[in-house]
């Protein structure tokens, strides 16, 4: 049976019933235009005495902490992504305890596998036949993924400027692609109109609150593989700041439930020129970044969407944020791709660049427990890692050219 849940307004504390509402707090809504940080995103607070009655003295049931019912759940296979040591990484950080949660391997390549498919849960439960979608391409071609396993219609806006491969991703697997000539900010606020005008439902993250809770089962992932220990600190890349709430609540419904203390660390990392929560994490202070130019497409975002959740993330867990540069994030790529066998997109890269950064930071211990959140397949984005490799030229078909190559005569 399924555990009751309410809908908390992060901003106000109002309650709301489960099909009360759709999106955000229709308080403190009223005021919001396109641009900013989203007002009154919704949290969902289970019954957490409900929840604890239930786990006594039983295995942990992993459904009691699902906001959609699993007979909605769409035939798609989400998340169970690996959980591994990478110690010749780390080595070069000067760490002794790295761990990576491999989510480029969902199967349309990125961690928005979860927000989406849960999304598509609760238009299954509410009998909604479309979604619509604002994306800087991994939340747009895993929506169109599972949209086609689901059999849902999805209308999808993204910039025209994102990579090819998600581009393809998304009209291969027949969704409606509408590339905007903007930024991912114009996009957002193109898809808000549509749907507002023509129907459907709106999957933008945060503005929708089941992305939040689909993003979160990759922190009970964690948890589970990591054979219920909390690691110390989890590296996050953050754009709209969803991912890392999510990862946040699901420590926090863990801690809720009575079955862990303490929440791990959570660090934000952010790119350089789109840095607005990295800013408002440490001076308090809001302000959107004025020109998102970084080569991490999935996390330059002018106004992030869950700016003031993701903030509070960071701030309970303990943890704290930090920038890095393109040039970091690949050069960070190339190392964790030539120590352990990962091919992380640019955004995913970011949590590589920053552990580089972190080497030797009074903030982190070298014996702590690390876990850096790879989101997003470098397959995605090849164009970004190619300024980075020199492909050989070709050799004739015979023995002697190679060796001239290869150096041996
Ligand atoms: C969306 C995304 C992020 C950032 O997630 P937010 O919820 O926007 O903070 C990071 N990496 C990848 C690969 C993504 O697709
Ligand atoms: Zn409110």
């Amino acid at each position: 049976m399924r555990i009751p849940f309410a809908y908390r307004c992060t901003q106000c504390g109002r309650a709301y019933a489960r099909d009360e509402v759709t999106y955000l707090c229709p308080v403190c809504a009223t005021g919001y235009k396109p641009g900013m940080p989203l007002p009154g995103v919704l949290r969902v607070e289970f019954d957490y005495d409900a929840i604890r009655a239930r786990l006594q003295g039983k295995a942990i049931d992993w459904t009691l902490w699902s906001a959609v019912e699993a007979k909605y759940f769409p035939p798609y296979a989400v998340g169970n992504t690996p959980f591994t040591r990478i110690d010749r990484f780390a080595a070069l950080a000067g760490f002794t305890n790295v761990f990576v949660k491999n989510d480029g391997l969902n199967p349309s390549g990125s961690l928005k596998d979860r927000a989406s498919f849960l999304v598509a849960a609760e238009a299954n439960r509410i009998g909604a036949k479309t979604i619509v979608a604002a994306s800087t391409g991994n939340a747009a071609s895993s929506l169109a993924a599972i949209c086609a396993a689901a059999g849902l219609d999805a209308v999808i806006f993204v910039p025209a400027s994102a990579p090819r491969a998600k581009l393809v991703q998304m009209i291969l697997h027949g969704a409606r692609v509408i590339p905007v000539n903007g930024t991912y900010d114009d996009a957002f606020r193109l898809s808000l109109q549509y749907s507002e005008k023509r129907g459907g439902m709106n999957r933008n993250t945060a503005y929708h609150p089941l992305t939040i809770e689909g993003k979160k089962t990759v922190g009970f992932e964690i948890f589970q593989q990591n054979a219920g220990v909390i690691p110390d600190v989890i590296l996050v890349p953050v754009g709209d700041g969803v991912i890392i709430s999510g990862v946040y609540k699901a420590f926090y419904d863990l801690r809720e439930s009575g079955l862990i203390e303490k929440l791990p660390r959570l660090v934000a990392v952010q790119a350089e020129t789109s840095d607005a929560i990295h800013r408002f994490i440490a001076t308090g202070v809001y302000r959107n970044a004025d020109q998102p130019t970084t080569i991490a497409d999935s996390i330059s975002v002018s106004a992030p969407s869950n700016a003031s959740m993701a903030r509070q993330a960071v701030l309970d867990s303990g943890g704290f944020s930090i920038t890095v540069s393109d040039e970091e994030i690949l050069r960070g790529q190339r190392s964790l791709a030539e120590t352990t066998g990962i091919f992380a997109e640019p955004a995913a890269a970011a949590v590589a660049a920053a552990l580089l950064r972190l080497s030797g930071d009074a903030r982190l211990h070298a014996k702590e427990q690390i876990v850096l959140l790879i989101t997003g397949h470098g397959l995605k984005d090849v164009g970004a890692a190619m300024t980075q490799v020199k492909i050989p030229e070709a050799v004739e078909p015979v023995l002697e050219r190679v060796e001239e190559v290869v150096g041996l005569k």
